[in-house]
């Protein structure tokens, strides 16, 4: 395996950054995963355009062009030959001696990226299966739609949902309301067909399957709204799921213990796991 990493390709078991890598010390950056299908990248303008965001947002200069930085991720899919995976950009603030406040003069940012297949036949297993979530309390930062590398809440919450049997950790906010997974959006269908999910304005990363999903469920007319949900209502919900670019519209079979709907993959999730791919787009 090859990663990129500061302006080069090394293979991955050489491929370090240094210890006062404002990354290491800080969780000072920032970070894309992108799928890769038929080795083309799913969705690379909207994930861009979500990078440039969250730079913006920490307030860390754009290293290189959006074209410069395409190529770079196209190389290293390319050098790792991956037809069917995923590819992860990281850029953090940079080198420097420890200190809080941003280096100055300023240093260029460390920018790493990696690529690794991923067997598609794995993914459809967990999905017809279905996965099991636990509710934890959201004790996150405001600005968790920041894609940051600042992710130790939603690493300490996956790993009480595995060692609860689960695949993932729904946080639920002081009102009692989901507002999304450890790395995954959520999702539920009401009793009366309608699909649910939380507005991106607060308490959510506004993921990219998200946005595609919704477009997908405008395509086969299901009725949504975009509002906040509790527990309680994702417990009586006839389906739940949950999205992103590594698990596209995954089943929720089961939250906190409890069956959700027959306890089995519902129609709705299937659906719109079926047609993601068809509105998501491929570059060619
Ligand atoms: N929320 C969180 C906290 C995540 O980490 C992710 C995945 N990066 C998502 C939602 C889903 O985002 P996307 O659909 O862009 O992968």
């Amino acid at each position: 395996r090859i990663a990129y990493v500061n302006g080069l390709y090394v293979p991955h078991a050489d491929a370090v950054v240094h210890v006062e890598d404002r990354g290491y010390q800080f969780a000072d950056g920032v970070y894309e995963v992108c799928e890769v299908r038929g080795g083309h990248m799913v969705d690379e303008r909207r994930h861009m355009e979500r990078l440039v965001r969250s730079l913006d947002a920490i307030h860390i200069a754009m290293p290189m062009s959006l074209a410069a930085l395409g190529f770079v991720l196209r190389e290293t899919i390319r050098r790792n030959r991956v037809r069917n995976g995923f590819v992860y950009l990281q850029i953090t603030r940079g080198v420097a001696r420890r200190d809080h406040y941003f280096p100055v003069p300023e240093v260029p940012p460390s920018i790493v990226v990696t690529a690794r297949a991923a067997d598609p036949a794995k993914g459809e297993a967990v999905a017809a299966q279905g996965i099991a979530v636990i509710t934890v309390p959201d004790n996150r930062w405001e600005r968790v739609d920041i894609k940051t590398t600042g992710l130790l809440p939603n690493v300490l919450a996956k790993e009480a949902a595995k060692q609860a049997g689960a695949r993932e950790a729904w946080f639920v906010d002081a009102s009692g309301h989901v507002t999304e997974g450890g790395s995954t959006n959520a999702w539920i269908v009401t009793g009366e067909g309608r699909l649910v999910t939380r507005p991106a304005e607060s308490g959510i990363l506004r993921g990219i399957t998200r946005t595609v999903m919704l477009e997908v469920a405008q395509k086969l007319q299901l009725r949504v709204e975009e509002r906040a949900f509790t527990v309680a209502e994702a417990l009586a919900a006839r389906e739940a799921f949950v999205t992103s670019a590594t698990n596209f519209a995954t089943p929720v079979v089961r939250i906190d213990g409890q069956a959700i709907g027959d306890g089995t993959p519902g129609p709705v999730a299937r659906a719109l796991r079926e047609n993601y791919h068809k509105s998501a787009e491929i570059a060619r």
